[in-house]
């Protein structure tokens, strides 16, 4: 059995402001650190709960900015880690294709708009709105072109109730009730780690009652977002279009200059 693990950071417990990248202070650079450390330990119980369900194969997707964020010398070393940033393809998540039996998703956060939602950003406006998508249910769509089934989701209650709403009967781990953009109310770092091994765990044992999210194509494809992410709104590029939401997205991806940083300039670690 061979398992799929996306992973965001400003879905953990804990974490209530987006990363200062600027600021290169000690306080910073060392909050920084710390918030990377509770988002491994997170990713870590997702490993175990899917090794102890008899996956034989574990891949994790460092899907956070740079994708260079978890401290994978901290992983349990059975699994595998893709990090670093891809926009040639397939598509957004590398090596996910039929041959994985569920995807599993960390750290997730509500899209752009959400209210009362934390640190809400990016917001995927298909078919000319028909349907929105946050990052999390976009992975579980791409998932769903390879009729991969998205078992579970841990981030606050905005975004479980989102990918609740798509997935019915997904497991969840509320890792954090959110108050509004900069404010939350968070469980402790060991009992989130706790609630997402037991999420992964029934996700993985219920996998075949868990229908794959799955978009019917030709869609259209268009991203609300900001420079800063939280205020205005706006459309960055007109619609994609594609036979796929994979193949939409990843259309969307090269338009985007920053999404292509890893071909345009040799330091890729600093990024946006
Ligand atoms: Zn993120």
């Amino acid at each position: 059995m061979k398992i799929y693990i996306e992973t965001d950071i400003e879905g953990i417990a804990g974490f209530c402001f987006f990363e200062n990248r600027a600021d290169k202070s000690y306080e910073n650079i060392q909050h920084r650190y710390r918030m990377r450390r509770l988002l491994t330990d997170e990713v870590n119980a997702a490993v175990k709960a899917a090794f102890d369900s008899g996956a034989d194969e574990v891949l994790v997707k460092d899907g956070h900015g740079s994708g260079y964020n978890i401290i994978f010398e901290n992983l349990d070393p059975r699994c595998r880690i893709i990090h670093g940033r891809n926009c040639s393809g397939p598509h957004w998540l590398p090596l996910l294709d039929a041959s994985c039996d569920a995807l599993a998703l960390v750290g997730m956060h509500a899209m752009g708009e959400t209210p009362n939602a934390i640190l809400p950003h990016s917001k995927w406006k298909v078919n000319g709105g028909a349907i929105y998508l946050s990052e999390g249910s976009m992975a579980a769509a791409i998932a769903g072109d390879y009729s991969v089934p998205t078992v579970f989701v841990s981030g606050d209650d905005k975004i479980t109730a989102e990918i609740k709403s798509k997935i019915p009967n997904i497991e969840t781990a509320e890792v954090k009730q959110a108050l509004s953009v900069y404010q939350a109310c968070s469980v402790m770092p060991a009992r989130a780690c706790e609630m997402i091994y037991a999420g992964v765990k029934q996700g993985i044992a219920r996998r075949s009652e868990i229908k794959p999210y799955h978009i019917q194509g030709p869609v259209r494809l268009n991203l609300l977002d900001s420079p800063g992410h939280i205020e205005h709104k706006e459309m960055l590029t007109e619609d994609v279009e594609a036979p796929t939401i994979d193949q939409a997205f990843m259309t969307f991806e090269r338009r985007m200059s920053w999404t292509c940083f890893d071909t345009s300039k040799v330091d890729g670690f600093v990024f946006p």
